[in-house]
């Protein structure tokens, strides 16, 4: 930690850790909600959720480095234990246990609306007090905005292609 690089935080860092440390929580949860997805999920247009689901795994794993290394620098841990990603996450985690492409995608397009509330307000919360948070939570923020997006656009591909085949 550095001291001069804490002291310009114009807001409580105990209480700014912790809400870094629940987002943190929320990307790992993400993570393996992508990561089991994509591998268990089935039914038409495969390869491309495959291929939308794989790269937002990666996106949020590195979401997860990000927070980790801002909650460190401002004198925090990052949460040490798995089991406390559920106590801490705003988003909660969504079991693909029904592994139609349209069910998984469904899910994991309400994680993302959680993740664009969650960082549009750490982005107002920290906008004019910590520019350095500032900075990361806004990168995050407009990953989240393009994965929702993403996973609209396939959605709607998916959905045109259901209907052609019932007609
Ligand atoms: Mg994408
Ligand atoms: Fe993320
Ligand atoms: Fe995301």
């Amino acid at each position: 930690m550095g001291t001069k690089g804490i002291e310009i935080v114009d807001m409580d860092v105990k209480q700014l850790i912790g809400l870094l440390n629940k987002a943190f929580s929320d990307e790992w949860l993400a993570y393996y909600q992508y990561w089991i997805g994509a591998r268990v999920v089935k039914g038409p247009m495969k390869e491309a959720v495959i291929a939308e689901l794989t790269q937002h795994a990666a996106d949020e794993l590195r979401h997860a480095d990000m927070l980790a290394l801002r909650i460190i620098q401002l004198g925090g841990t990052p949460v040490t234990k798995p089991d406390e990603w559920f106590k801490h996450s705003n988003c909660g985690y969504d079991a693909p246990d029904k592994p139609f492409v349209k069910d998984v995608l469904d899910q994991n397009i309400k994680g993302e609306q959680c993740a664009i509330m969650t960082y549009k307000s750490l982005v107002n919360l920290t906008m004019t007090k910590d520019p350095v948070t500032f900075n990361v939570v806004l990168q995050i923020l407009q990953d989240e905005v393009e994965h929702e997006e993403d996973l609209q656009a396939v959605r709607e591909d998916l959905d045109a292609l259901l209907m052609s085949a019932q007609k």
